[in-house]
């Protein structure tokens, strides 16, 4: 990704969450969190999906209850964007959350109070490689700071907050840290990042909380992320809009665009992780993908899944996709089955659809084939993969078992 921009970045640390970069000059990146409950897995999944298809990177989900942290269990694995679980008041959730192996965790240091549990969180995520997102939020501050404050939200009691925070975390030896100190009153929410600006290199996660639905609370995000960006401040953003998700990853992706601090995209490619289920190696074959499609200007979102079980379903709103099953590819259009190709042609035959939708649509694609073929054939393959691998290829029921330990 280029970043070409008339706002150089301020220098921070680099964190990884999962494989995307955060600060140390990464390209900014955009998070979005899903509103589903996190234990109905299929819909969180979708939703998932369409964040990422709408420019999200990063994807935040609460675990607010054992049953959340099932469900991480079993989204992680097949989820195409790295997962950060959302923790409030109980720490063992942020334990369970580990367990089921989010990419990242987010911390209120405002409700899960006691040094002690930070410093067991802290600990497992130092042991595990997973940072923490020490999620200052000036409606819900400590109320030792508050008081300290003068019963006040103030830059420096919400700034003390996270300082508090990145020493107990240093008492356990753990610094994989990004910070964010949201108010959803963008003047405080200004100075409280820029005096953290200050005094920390760590990685900054910008975003005017509970900013109200839109257009007022696209616009009173954007004046709060943008200024801060074009300050060089900022590593991740995210919009939180009393809106569909997708409608915050979408601004996220834009206002990063529209500042020259992502590159817009030709074809938006988007793969799933690979799990136990894949067929096909799926980092070869969304590398290959991407060599094809380098030099074509079609800006359409195509999706490589490493298998027919799930694939066509979690890509179904790309515009076009390749699943795999059983050496071959199963092509589809808007999440519809249109043709089966030979695993070593998967590629070629991605392009020449992207082409064909491109100049004369998805409808118009559809109609040139036989969709039920095509669907029955994905069928078998899908039944067949069932029936070889059984249903839990990713081990989940041993990751249960950890979280349920972790009931308080
Ligand atoms: S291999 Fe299949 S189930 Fe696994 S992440 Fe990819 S599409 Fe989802």
């Amino acid at each position: 990704m280029d970043t070409q921009s008339s706002f150089p970045r301020r220098p921070t640390r680099q964190i990884l969450v999962g494989d995307v970069p955060v600060g140390g000059f990464a390209p900014v990146s955009v998070q979005s969190m899903t509103v589903t409950r996190t234990s109905d897995v299929e819909s969180t999944l979708q939703q998932i999906y369409d964040l990422a298809m709408a420019g999200a990177d990063i994807v935040r989900c609460t675990c607010n209850d054992i049953a959340a942290a099932e469900g991480l269990a079993e989204i992680v694995p097949r989820s195409p964007v790295p997962i950060v679980a959302d923790v409030h008041n109980q720490y063992r959730m942020a334990l369970a959350a580990l367990e089921a192996g989010v990419h990242c965790l987010r911390l209120n240091p405002g409700n899960i109070k006691k040094p002690e549990h930070i410093k067991i969180v802290a600990a497992e995520a130092r042991d595990r490689n997973v940072p923490i997102r020490i999620g200052v939020n000036g409606g819900s501050l400590h109320p030792d700071l508050y008081s300290k404050y003068g019963g006040m939200v103030t830059p420096e009691a919400m700034v003390e907050s996270a300082l508090q925070e990145i020493g107990y975390f240093s008492e356990v030896g753990f610094d994989l840290i990004k910070i964010s100190v949201k108010a959803s009153n963008v003047p405080l929410m200004l100075d409280a990042y820029r005096q953290l600006a200050e005094i920390t290199d760590h990685p900054l996660h910008l975003g005017v909380t509970e900013a109200g639905p839109p257009p007022s609370g696209t616009i009173k995000s954007t004046a709060g992320i943008a200024t801060l960006l074009a300050e060089g401040i900022g590593d991740t953003i995210r919009y939180s809009l009393t809106a569909d998700p997708v409608i915050e990853a979408r601004a996220g992706r834009q206002l990063l665009e529209a500042m020259g601090l992502r590159e817009r995209k030709n074809v938006d490619l988007i793969s799933c992780p690979s799990c136990g289920r894949a067929e096909i190696d799926v980092v070869a074959v969304a590398e290959e993908a991407m060599e094809a499609f380098a030099d074509e200007k079609i800006p359409l979102q195509v999706a490589v899944m490493g298998c027919v079980v799930n694939g066509p379903g979690e890509a179904r709103d790309a515009d076009l996709g390749i699943a795999a099953g059983r050496g071959r590819g199963h092509l589809f259009v808007k999440g519809k089955n249109v043709e089966v190709v030979k695993e070593d042609e998967m590629v070629e035959a991605l392009v020449s659809w992207a082409k064909v939708i491109q100049v004369e649509g998805a409808e118009a694609a559809l109609k040139r084939v036989d969709t039920k073929l095509a669907e029955r054939e994905a069928l078998l393959d899908r039944e067949q993969l069932l029936k070889e691998q059984g249903e839990d290829v990713n081990e989940i029921e041993q990751k249960l078992g950890a979280i349920r330990n972790q009931r308080a």
